[in-house]
């Protein structure tokens, strides 16, 4: 029996800076040496970042030879904005997008959306499969329930609905314990779900930024890593934790034929390498 096909990407983001422009470059660099399935770089969803996603996401593919997935967010955006980006993408040759809603921005507490402004991811999937059939659609799914969520059920019957009018994969949130992985795996089969679900894995490289991204996405940090990472001392020491205990969580991955694994490099090449070089070790 041939052994099943285990997809292999990364997530990008659009620099800022002329630092983080050569950050990006660099990761880009080295992660060019590995055969990956498809690169995706995310989307400012108050719609700052739209020019850079899009610039960068042509870089990734002219330079690295990348399958690049532009990310696409519709909370910031009035109907016509958004038929111009999708115009913008499809024009630019781009076979595939990572739809999703987006947050309104924290800082700005007079936004506003536009009064057609799509509500859901869901609605933004139907318009892009109604103007560009052919276009290939991820989506956003959550292992640990949606922050807003009123349940894990409903979260799960949206996520069906998502899949239903066309995403044919699902990118997951990050998440340090495997378990709420499987438990998702499990709930979306019941659910009758099809679309492949790709496990998102983000290194924890210091406890700070652990601590952030949990609040922020509403991920559990596991009792265990925090202890690790409290005890490791210096930087350099809790990113080898870190690193370590995404190791473990894609050894298991792996070895229960996971769809894809969707890696968060946070455009740092040197935890970006090692990470890619274990995948490609195990696979
Ligand atoms: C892999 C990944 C990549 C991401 N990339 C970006 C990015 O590039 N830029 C960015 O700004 N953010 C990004 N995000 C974050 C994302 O925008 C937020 O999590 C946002 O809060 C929800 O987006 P969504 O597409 O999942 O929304 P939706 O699918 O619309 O879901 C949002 C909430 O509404 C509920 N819901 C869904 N459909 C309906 C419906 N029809 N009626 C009622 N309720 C419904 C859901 O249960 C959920 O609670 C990413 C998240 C993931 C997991």
């Amino acid at each position: 029996m041939s052994k099943k096909h285990i997809s292999i990407s990364a997530e990008f983001f659009p620099p800022k800076t002329e630092e983080g422009a050569r950050q990006i470059l660099r990761t880009a660099n080295v992660l060019k040496n590995f055969p990956l399935d498809f690169v995706s770089i995310t989307y400012g969803a108050g719609g700052s970042s739209r020019e850079r996603t899009v610039e960068y996401g042509e870089l990734l593919r002219e330079i690295f030879g990348f399958e690049v997935v532009p990310h696409l967010t519709c909370v910031g955006h009035s109907k016509a904005e958004l038929l111009g980006i999708l115009k913008r993408l499809a024009d630019s040759g781009f076979r595939r997008i990572m739809a999703l809603r987006g947050d309104a921005p924290k800082n700005a507490p007079d936004f506003a959306p536009s009064p057609d402004a799509l509500k859901h991811a869901s609605e933004l999937i139907s318009l892009i499969k109604e103007l560009y059939p052919d276009m290939e659609i991820s989506c956003a799914g959550y292992p640990e329930k949606h922050p807003e969520a009123a349940s894990f059920k409903s979260d799960i019957e949206y996520l069906k609905l998502k899949t239903d009018l066309g995403a044919g994969s699902v990118l997951t949130q990050l998440f340090f314990n495997n378990s709420a992985f499987f438990d998702f795996q499990k709930e979306c089969k019941s659910a009758g779900i099809g679309a492949s679900i790709h496990a998102g894995v983000m290194p924890a490289l210091t406890l700070k930024q652990a601590r952030n991204f949990c609040s922020m996405c509403g991920s559990a940090l596991p009792e265990e890593l925090e202890r690790r990472l409290e005890a490791a001392g210096s930087e350099e020491a809790q990113a080898r934790v870190g690193l370590d205990w995404a190791k473990g969580q894609i050894s298991e991955l792996i070895s229960r034929g996971v769809d894809g694994i969707h890696l968060y490099i946070l455009n740092r090449p040197k935890s970006a390498i090692e990470l890619m070089g274990f995948i490609f070790e195990n696979l």
